[in-house]
């Protein structure tokens, strides 16, 4: 069984994301989507609430599989027994530290490949970041996100600038 891992922040999934979940999902038995924790970094999300956003997003593919994890990623797919790691790229601004990543990946654990699938042109703009921004001016975010997770975004959204009033 070929299994890939897509990893990410997801702060929370966008349309973006859920692009290349789609695709890299055809070219796997399974993908695993983990969402990786960085202590340092205050979400918006925690990472359990990440992680349901996500499985509400990715309903619909059935061998899309989804997880979150503390750590090395290539400790990580050592323990899940992948050995494929897809990235998207947006941009050339993307390029450089993907590429030393995957190079790093590499050298923790030999036989790990990383994917990059080109994002698609709809969404090349796209980020989580954007997307939070663009929430806090009450901007509609139907374009931007998958539609089950809309309303969580907009609430969420709507208690963050409720506690700093
Ligand atoms: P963000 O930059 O949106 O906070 P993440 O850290 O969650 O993104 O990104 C996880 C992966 O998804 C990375 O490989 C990133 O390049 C990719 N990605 C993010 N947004 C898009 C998009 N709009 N199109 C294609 N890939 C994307």
């Amino acid at each position: 069984m070929k299994t890939a891992i897509y990893p990410g922040s997801f702060d929370p999934v966008t349309l973006g994301h859920l692009n290349i979940i789609k695709r890299a999902a055809a070219c796997f038995d399974r993908l695993i989507v983990c969402v990786m924790i960085n202590s340092k970094k205050q979400g918006m999300f925690t990472p359990e609430e990440r992680v349901e956003l996500l499985k509400k997003a990715t309903a619909r593919f059935p061998n899309v599989e989804v997880d979150y994890s503390e750590g090395l990623l290539a400790a990580y797919a050592k323990r899940r027994r992948a050995h494929v790691v897809v990235k998207g790229l947006r941009a050339v601004s993307d390029f450089e530290q993907e590429v030393q990543m995957a190079v790093i990946n590499r050298k923790l654990n030999p036989g790990l490949e990383t994917m990059f699938l080109a994002s698609s042109e709809k969404y090349t703009y796209l980020s989580s970041t954007i997307v939070k921004e663009m929430a806090r001016y009450g901007a509609d975010l139907g374009e931007f996100l998958p539609r089950e997770i809309v309303d969580d975004v907009n609430r969420r959204m709507q208690e963050l600038q409720e506690r700093k009033d």
